[in-house]
């Protein structure tokens, strides 16, 4: 008998399954994973795993009862190996073959490996293995370099120097976080590093690391106790490329998250989708909410809803007690409007040449930009062209923006 079957057992392979019990299917769903863990959460893996005092738990999203309750048929250990399309059949490397009428890749993302000599010895972080061995090796005194100074790098640096280790950061471009993150943002995470007292050394190439030392391009020579790489993840795309799916930055799918097979989908890091909202522009997201909102509408697809993704592109970071957030696509706008919420804070509005609202980009402590942020987002999805002077006064509630 074919049922549904599910490759990836991360948050968007979850979310399908949900997804599919939500919208009446009544027949087989197989989840593959190849961990050897229940699906769990991935941000707390660079933040309070690494920092709470009690060895942690992983943040489960499904445990077996739950499983059980949602009659799902959850494989661990179990990496796919082959897609046969003809036959629809997915073979699994314990040399079982499962058949599907539909089937959903949902395989996220891999970490880069740093591409020098002795780059195999940069710990990599994308797992709860992964960050039980971090979190062993950050002790209080301990030498930390962090090559990359993106959202792994920065977390970890923050992680790492609260728990008291020495951290170096190493970035190979001009400044941190130079995608994705205006660079006035940028800046007051770099400062708060810097108060912090990591070491932060921008546009510096790496040369090599030896077993103790880390040599830049320069040929300065840092020795650590561990060395991390956070240099950016790939798409898992192999088994889509080998069954000769259509790939364009990732695993490429339509706006309804189909993939050039009509029977197969993908959902989450692992595939780029055309974005309604913003003229269409093809974008692939390595983001939690896009990751679960898209799992959950891959599995109401599957059943046939033909629904358009239009999820606003939203993602967060913590560091220290800062809390960033950025919420569509800022790099789409021309213009940016400040706010100053609060003397500790800064929202930027990003907008088009035509004043039409694309992006919002937000830092402050704890929780004090969340809720602009979340206004902000309801005026992109209506692609509000708000008057620039009512954005940038903090005595105007953007609430008001939105009658
Ligand atoms: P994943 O969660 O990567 O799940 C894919 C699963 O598929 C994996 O378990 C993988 O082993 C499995 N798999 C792959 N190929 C196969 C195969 N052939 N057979 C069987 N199984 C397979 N996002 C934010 O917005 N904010 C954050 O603060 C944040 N923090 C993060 C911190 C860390 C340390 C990491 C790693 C990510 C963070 N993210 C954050 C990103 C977010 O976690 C991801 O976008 C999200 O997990 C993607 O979900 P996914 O289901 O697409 O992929
Ligand atoms: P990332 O955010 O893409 O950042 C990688 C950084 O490393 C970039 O600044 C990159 O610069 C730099 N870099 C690349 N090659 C380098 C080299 N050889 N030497 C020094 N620096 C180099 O990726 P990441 O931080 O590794 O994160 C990996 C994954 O985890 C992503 O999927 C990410 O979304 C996810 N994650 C997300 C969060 C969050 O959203 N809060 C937190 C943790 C992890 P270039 O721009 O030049 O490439």
């Amino acid at each position: 008998m074919s049922g549904i079957i599910i490759i990836g057992a991360g948050m968007a392979g979850h979310r399908a399954v949900i997804g599919l019990r939500a919208n009446g299917y009544d027949g087989a769903i197989t989840l593959v994973g190849e961990e050897a863990l229940m699906p769990y959460d991935r941000p707390p893996l660079s933040k309070s795993a690494i920092l709470e005092e009690q060895e942690p738990l992983p943040v489960w999203l499904m445990d077996e009862g739950i499983a059980a309750s949602l009659k799902a048929d959850v494989r661990l250990k179990h990496t796919a190996t082959a897609i046969d399309r003809k036959a629809k059949t997915v073979s699994l490397n314990d040399g079982s073959s499962l058949g599907y009428h539909k089937l959903l890749l949902a395989t996220g993302a891999k970490p880069r490996r740093l591409p020098v000599p002795g780059g195999e010895r940069a710990i990599l972080l994308r797992n709860f293995e992964d960050a039980l061995a971090l979190r062993a090796r950050f002790q209080p005194g301990a030498r930390v370099v962090v090559v990359g100074g993106g959202f792994i790098g920065l977390e970890l640096a923050s992680s790492a120097n609260k728990r008291g280790s020495k951290v170096t950061l190493i970035e190979a471009q001009p400044r941190i976080l130079m995608r994705g993150v205006p660079e006035d943002i940028a800046r007051i995470i770099h400062d708060r590093h810097a108060a912090a007292g990591v070491d932060l050394r921008m546009g510096q190439g790496i040369a090599e690391i030896t077993e103790t030392s880390v040599r830049l391009a320069n040929g300065d020579e840092i020795l650590f106790d561990a060395v991390i790489a956070g240099i950016g993840a790939a798409p898992e795309i192999r088994l889509a490329e080998a069954a000769g799916l259509a790939l364009d930055n990732g695993i490429a799918v339509d706006g309804t998250l189909q993939t050039s097979d009509p029977d197969i989908f993908a959902a989450g890091d692992c595939c780029s989708f055309p974005h309604p909202l913003f003229g269409d522009v093809r974008i692939r997201l390595e983001a939690w909410r896009n990751a679960q909102d898209q799992g959950t509408l891959a599995g109401e697809n599957m059943l046939g809803a033909g629904k358009i993704y239009k999820g606003i592109p939203w993602f967060w970071s913590d560091q220290y007690e800062l809390n960033l957030q950025v919420s569509g696509l800022p790099h789409l706008g021309r213009r940016i409007i400040e706010r100053k919420p609060s003397p500790e804070s800064l929202i930027l509005f990003h907008l088009t040449e035509e004043g039409r609202l694309v992006g919002a980009s937000g830092i402050g402590p704890g929780n004090s930009i969340g809720r602009d942020i979340k206004l902000a987002e309801m005026l992109i999805a209506r692609q509000a062209h708000p008057a620039t002077e009512l954005l940038a006064d903090r005595a105007v509630q953007l609430k008001s923006l939105l009658k």
